[in-house]
């Protein structure tokens, strides 16, 4: 018998359940999750200044800039919030209330839930968000089985997902393949570089957020985001996951 087959034999099927089941704690690191306060309006305030980010203010945590860097961790804080914080607004990711239980407006992808393509954009990333998205492809996550896939071409993609704080020399070719989706499309910011300039924002040569620059349906907080947490932003965008 060839070895891999002994090893499939001996291994079972290791793909997630998750949408269907929770993501069990194995697939989402500590930082997974969104930082939550534990103690309230005292959290808060001693957040302010031990966040590098300027991520707290005395009323919310805005996981739209959180790095998840856990300084804030000794004043109160843990990675507590929900897997599914993927949202539809920016506002929704600085609201008081956790990112996940907010209101929800239509998904843009409601008419295609059954199968979506995706055309990865890095706009300027450290590569870490990018890994994170391209292990859906690996056997463990298996986008596949949910009907998401990833093509090489804008002009066969449902999705235009970015990654990175978009640099100058990106700002074209981000509105060309945008230009190039059919419709109806979609566009899903994954981690806080592509949402707020995470640790690079206001860097000169770097634009803070993709939203100044195409209008984005799907806001994916994290730094990075676990493969779980960017399922999640692909389902949201078409109205299916766990939420729904
Ligand atoms: S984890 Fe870091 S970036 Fe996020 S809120 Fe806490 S201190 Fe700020
Ligand atoms: S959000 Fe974090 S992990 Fe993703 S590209 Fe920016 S710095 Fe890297």
């Amino acid at each position: 018998m060839p070895t891999w087959i002994g090893q499939a034999v001996r291994n079972g099927i290791v793909t997630t359940r998750y949408p269907e089941v929770p993501a069990s704690e194995s697939e989402i690191p500590p930082t997974g999750r969104p930082p939550v306060p534990t103690q309230g309006p005292n959290s808060l305030r001693a957040g302010v200044s031990l966040c590098p980010v300027g991520a707290i203010s005395e009323r919310a945590v805005d996981q739209g800039k959180c790095i998840r860097c856990a300084r804030c961790l000794p004043g109160g804080f843990e990675f507590l919030g929900p897997v599914e914080a993927a949202v539809l607004t920016r506002s929704a990711l600085a609201a008081e209330e956790s990112p996940g239980a907010l209101s929800r407006p239509i998904p843009p992808l409601a008419p295609l839930s059954r199968s979506l393509h995706v055309f990865l954009v890095d706009a300027g990333s450290c590569n870490a968000c990018n890994l994170e998205v391209l292990a859906l492809t690996n056997p463990l996550y298996d986008s596949q089985r949910l009907g998401i896939f990833f093509t090489n071409s804008p002009r066969h993609a449902d999705v235009l997902l970015v990654v990175g704080v978009p640099t100058d020399e990106m700002v074209e070719p981000l509105r060309r393949a945008y230009d190039a989706l059919p419709a109806p499309k979609a566009v899903v910011a994954v981690g806080v570089c592509a949402i707020s300039g995470g640790a690079f924002a206001g860097i000169e040569g770097l634009h803070d957020s993709l939203d100044q620059l195409l209008p984005v349906d799907v806001y994916v907080p994290g730094c990075p985001p676990a493969p779980v947490n960017v399922l999640d932003g692909l389902l949201r965008a078409t109205g299916r996951g766990r939420r729904t």
